[in-house]
């Protein structure tokens, strides 16, 4: 019996263990403290911190000092929007990404077995 898993096997269960929990939990957070809003509002939300995230990353890129906390922090922005979006578009996140880490699975094997890259 082989009882050594994929790496990309542990990462689905991990996943299914966990990103549903944690989307709960920011859902159960959003609705206790905050008005109700659209998913359009989260979209946009969401589209709004990944575009401060970007334009961090653009300064560094072209050589401002950026501090990391800017980082982190419109990192977190983009989660939280995600998972706020999510939420509002009850889209099941841990299900959604289990599908299309399997596809991008089948994908990536049937390049490596034809000597591509993904
Ligand atoms: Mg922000």
């Amino acid at each position: 019996m082989n009882s050594k898993k994929s790496i990309e096997k542990v990462l689905l269960n991990v996943i299914e263990d966990n990103l549903n929990k944690v989307q709960q939990q920011f859902d159960d957070y959003q609705k206790k403290s905050f008005p109700k809003r659209s998913p359009e509002f989260f979209c946009l939300e969401l589209n709004g911190e990944a575009g401060e995230l970007a334009n961090f990353e653009k300064k560094q890129w072209k050589g401002r000092h950026i501090p990391h906390e800017n980082f982190s922090d419109e990192a977190a922005d983009v989660l939280i929007a995600l998972m706020n979006y999510c939420n509002a578009r009850n889209i099941d996140l841990g299900k959604a990404v289990n599908n299309k880490i399997q596809k991008i699975e089948k994908k990536r094997k049937k390049l490596q077995s034809e000597g591509k890259e993904y």
